[in-house]
C-alpha cells in the first residue's frame, strides 16, 4: 500500500539529506604526482598527434589531422604504423580492450569492445591490434536506428575511424578500454550515424570558404568551423530519483507540483555551490581532462539545483565527440556521488529547463577567425563577408535549423519564455546592425556609438569590436566574434546542428563566389573591393528580414515574424519534415551532406523517436496515476471518509468544512480516475494508428494537452493529499535536498 512506499520516500529524504560529501583522491591509472596541475596532465589518456610524431612521419601526422575536412581514404600503409604506436601505448598503460566508438542516431554513444588478447600461428597467447582493425570494424548494426536506409535482414553495417578525433583510454575501476572515434556506415555507403554527415558538412565548408578567402585575396589552405558548446544539466540525489519512475524512465517528471519557492528569488543564478556538486564536479573536471576535454567554465544556473559547464571551444568535430564524453563522464562521475544528472530540456514544470548554447564560427589554417571584425580593410572586408554570408544561410534554411533542433524534450522550452522562440531569427547587436543599415541605406550619419566605422576608407567600414551587446531572446546571436546557436537542445547531440549550419553557410558562400567571380572584370584575377561589398551590401539587403533585434519572447514578434514571413513551427512533428522540403534535400544532397535515400531515413527515425519517447511518457503516466497517485488519493478520502463519520458519531453532524473538504477530495479522485481512464482510451486510439507522421500528429494534437490535463488533476491531489501517503518524491525535495 502507498503508506509503505511512502515511507520508502521518507527514507530516502533521510538518506538524501544525510549523505556526506565524496573526497576523491585525484587517480591516474598509472602513478603520477597528485599534486599536478591540469595543463600538466592535461590529455594524458588521449593519443594525441603529438606522440605519434615519435614514430610517424610529420606528413603523414598532416594526413590524419585533415581527415575531417577531407574526402580522400586512408591507406592501410598508414593505419597500420598508426595501429602499433596506439596499441603499444595503450597496453603499456595497462589497457585490455579496444572499441569503435560511435554516435548512432540515439543521441548517446555506441561501443563495442574487443579484447587485444589473440593467438599468433602456434596457437600461443599474445597482445595484438591490427591497421585493418583500427581503420574499420563490424557491430552487429540492426539494432541501431537507420530509418530504413538497411533493412534489419541486411544487419552489416560498419563503423571507420574518424582520424581527425584523439583515440582515448576510457578508465574504469577494474581496467582500461582504447576507445576510436569512428563514423558509423552502411555497406552500400549511407551515413547511419551523426559523425558522418558533420564531417561532409565540414569538408563542402573548407572547399567553399577556402575559395571566398582566395576570391577575397587571402592565401589560406583551409577552414574549419570551431564550435564551444555550453552544457546545461540539473542535478538531484540518487535515492530520491529512483523513486520516480517518470525521472527513470522519460528522464523528466510527468506529475508534481510545483514548489512555492521555484526561481522567483533569483538567488541560485552563479550562487555559490554546494558543497556535494561543487566536489562531484571537480571530480569530472578531473576525469575530463585527462581525456583531453579542455574544461574552462562552471555555474549554477538559473534553477535550483541547475548548473552549467563549458569548455574551451575547439574544431567542430573535436567539440562534437568531447560534448558527447562530457555528457557521459557527467553521468558516471554523478553516480559516485550518489548523484544523478538529468539532461533533459525540461525536467521539471514551472521552472526554466536546459539548453545547449552552441557558439560556432570559422577560422583558417593560420588561426584567423572569420568573424572577427579585424583592424585592417582587408579583415573587415572578410568578418563582413562571412557574416553576410552566414545570414543569408540563417535565413535561407532557417526550417532545416529549426529542424536540427526538434525534439520531443525541446517543444518544452521552445517559445515557452525561458528559450528563444520556435522562429528562427539571427541578432547582430546594435554596432553590427548599425553598420548593415549603413551598408545598405544610403546615405544617413552615425551615431557616436559607431563613429569609429569609417565608411570614406575605401568605402570599407572599421568595425569596433563589441562584445557586450547580449540578447538572451534569440536563437541566434552574434556574440563579438562568432555567432551562437541558443536554442539547441540540452540533451541533443550538437552534431547535426552543426551540419546543417555548416551545409547552410557552406552553400551561401558558394553563391557568392560564383556571383563574384562572374562580376571580375576581364583580364583581371581578382575582384575589385567595390564588387566584394556590392555583393556584400546585396546579400544583406536581400536577407536583412531574418535580423532582429527585439524581444524575441514578446507576443509581438510572433506578430511581426509572420508579417516577414519567417517561418514558425511549434512541434517537432512539423519541424522534421524541413528535412524533406525539396529545396533543403537538394542543398544537402548538391554538397554531399545527405546521399541516397538518407534524407527519407533521418525523417523517419527522428520522428519515430518522437513517437517513442512520447508513448513512453504516456504509458509510464498512467502506470504513475494507477500506482502511485489513485492509491494515494483514496487512502487519504477514506481517512477523510472514516474521520467524518466519527465525528458525525460524536456530535451529531458533519462540519461543512470538513463535508467540503471531503466532497473536494472525492470529487479530484473521481476527477483523478476519469483522467487514467481518458488516458487509456487515448492508447488505444494510438496503437490503432498505423501512419507514423499521423500518429506523430495526432499525439502532438490531442496527447499533449491531454497529458497537460491530467497532470492538474494529479497536482492538485498532491497539495491535498496527507503527506504521510504520497509515495513520489516531490519538487521540493528533488531540487533543495542535496
Ligand atoms: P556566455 O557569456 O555566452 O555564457 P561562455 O564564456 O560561458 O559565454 O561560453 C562561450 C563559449 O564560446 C565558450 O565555450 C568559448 O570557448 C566559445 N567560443 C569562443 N570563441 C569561439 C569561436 N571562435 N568559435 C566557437 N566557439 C567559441
Ligand atoms: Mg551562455
Amino acid at each position: 500500500m502507498s503508506t509503505n512506499r511512502a515511507s520508502a520516500r521518507f527514507e530516502a529524504l533521510r538518506v538524501a539529506g544525510s549523505r556526506t560529501t565524496r573526497v576523491f583522491k585525484k587517480t591516474f591509472s598509472r602513478p603520477i604526482d597528485v599534486n599536478l596541475k591540469a595543463s600538466e596532465y592535461f590529455g594524458c589518456n588521449t593519443f594525441s598527434f603529438e606522440m605519434m610524431e615519435k614514430k610517424i612521419p610529420s606528413a603523414e601526422i598532416a594526413i590524419l589531422r585533415e581527415f575531417a575536412t577531407r574526402d580522400t581514404p586512408l591507406s592501410l600503409d598508414l593505419a597500420c604504423k598508426v595501429a602499433d604506436a596506439v596499441s603499444a601505448w595503450a597496453l603499456s598503460r595497462g589497457a585490455t580492450h579496444y572499441c569503435h566508438w560511435f554516435q548512432p542516431q540515439t543521441g548517446a554513444t555506441a561501443e563495442k569492445h574487443d579484447a587485444f588478447f589473440s593467438f599468433d600461428k602456434k596457437g600461443r597467447a599474445l597482445e595484438r591490434f591490427t591497421g585493418k582493425e583500427l581503420i574499420q570494424s563490424e557491430p552487429d548494426a540492426s539494432s541501431f536506428p537507420s530509418g530504413g536506409v538497411r533493412a534489419t535482414f541486411e544487419a552489416r553495417g560498419y563503423t571507420a575511424w574518424d582520424a581527425s578525433s584523439p583515440m582515448f583510454l576510457m578508465e574504469s575501476e577494474n581496467g582500461l578500454t582504447l576507445c576510436i572515434p569512428s563514423l558509423f556506415i552502411s555497406y552500400t555507403g549511407e551515413a547511419l550515424d551523426e559523425k558522418t554527415p558533420l564531417l561532409r558538412s565540414l569538408c563542402a565548408l573548407n572547399k567553399s570558404a577556402t575559395e571566398s578567402l582566395r576570391l577575397l585575396g587571402h592565401d589560406v589552405k583551409h577552414v574549419i568551423a570551431s564550435a564551444g558548446p555550453e552544457q546545461e544539466y540539473f542535478v538531484c540525489d540518487e535515492a530520491l530519483f529512483n523513486l520516480r519512475p517518470d525521472l527513470l524512465l522519460a528522464g523528466r517528471t510527468l506529475i508534481g507540483r510545483p514548489p512555492p519557492r521555484g526561481q522567483q528569488l533569483e538567488d541560485h543564478y552563479f550562487g555559490s555551490i554546494k558543497p556535494r556538486i561543487l566536489a562531484f564536479m571537480m571530480e569530472a573536471e578531473h576525469e575530463l581532462y585527462k581525456l583531453g576535454v579542455p574544461c574552462k567554465t562552471r555555474h549554477n544556473e538559473v534553477a535550483p539545483s541547475q548548473c552549467e559547464f563549458a569548455p574551451i571551444f575547439e574544431n567542430a568535430n573535436i567539440a562534437a565527440d568531447h560534448n558527447q564524453l562530457v555528457v557521459e563522464v557527467l553521468r558516471t562521475v554523478a553516480r559516485r556521488h550518489q548523484l544523478q544528472v538529468l539532461f533533459h530540456e525540461k525536467p521539471y514544470a514551472g521552472i526554466n529547463g536546459s539548453g545547449k548554447h552552441v557558439n560556432w564560427s570559422l577560422s583558417d589554417n593560420l588561426g584567423h577567425n572569420m568573424l572577427e571584425p579585424g583592424d585592417s580593410p582587408m579583415d573587415n572586408i572578410r568578418f563582413l563577408w562571412f557574416l553576410a554570408a552566414t545570414v543569408k544561410a540563417v535565413n535561407q534554411y532557417a526550417t532545416l535549423l529549426r529542424m536540427s533542433i526538434a525534439s520531443a524534450g525541446n517543444d518544452f522550452r521552445l517559445g515557452a519564455n525561458e528559450a528563444p522562440p520556435a522562429i528562427i531569427s539571427c541578432f547582430l547587436g546594435d554596432t553590427l546592425t548599425e553598420v548593415v543599415e549603413k551598408l545598405t541605406t544610403t546615405g544617413g550619419s552615425l551615431t557616436d556609438r559607431a563613429k569609429n566605422i569609417n565608411l570614406d576608407l575605401a568605402r570599407v567600414p572599421v568595425i569596433a569590436r563589441d562584445n557586450t551587446d547580449r540578447n538572451r531572446t534569440s536563437p541566434f546571436a552574434f556574440t563579438g566574434n562568432k555567432f551562437e546557436f541558443r536554442a539547441v537542445g540540452s540533451s541533443a547531440s550538437i552534431s547535426p546542428s552543426l551540419t546543417y549550419l555548416n551545409s547552410a553557410v557552406s552553400t551561401t558562400l558558394s553563391e557568392m563566389n560564383e556571383t563574384l567571380k562572374k562580376s571580375v572584370a576581364q583580364g583581371r584575377s581578382l575582384a575589385s573591393q567595390e564588387d566584394i561589398l556590392k555583393l556584400i551590401v546585396q546579400t544583406l539587403l536581400e536577407n536583412k528580414a531574418v535580423c532582429f533585434e527585439g524581444n524575441g519572447y514578446g507576443e509581438e514578434w510572433h506578430k511581426e515574424a509572420a508579417r516577414r514571413g519567417l517561418p514558425n513551427i511549434r512541434t517537432t512533428p512539423d519541424a522534421l519534415l524541413a528535412i524533406k522540403d525539396p529545396k533543403n534535400k537538394a542543398m544537402l544532397a548538391a554538397i554531399g551532406v545527405h546521399r541516397g535515400d538518407e534524407v527519407d531515413a533521418r525523417y523517419n527515425v527522428k520522428l519515430e523517436r518522437y513517437i517513442k519517447v512520447r508513448m513512453i511518457e504516456l504509458e509510464t503516466l498512467q502506470e504513475m496515476l494507477s500506482n502511485e497517485v489513485f492509491p494515494a488519493a483514496i487512502a487519504h478520502t477514506r481517512i477523510l471518509a472514516q474521520s467524518a463519520a466519527s465525528i458525525k458519531a460524536a456530535i451529531g453532524n458533519i462540519p461543512v468544512e470538513i463535508e467540503k473538504q471531503l466532497r473536494l477530495t472525492i470529487d479530484l479522485t473521481s476527477a483523478l480516475a476519469a483522467a487514467k481512464d481518458k488516458l487509456t482510451v487515448f492508447l488505444e486510439k494510438c496503437s490503432s494508428i498505423h501512419n507514423e507522421p499521423a500518429l506523430a500528429a495526432t499525439i502532438a494534437a490531442e496527447g499533449m494537452p491531454l497529458m497537460e490535463d491530467v497532470r492538474k488533476v494529479s497536482d492538485q491531489l498532491e497539495n491535498l493529499v496527507d503527506d504521510q501517503l504520497w509515495a513520489l518524491p516531490k519538487y521540493r525535495e528533488i531540487l533543495y535536498v542535496m
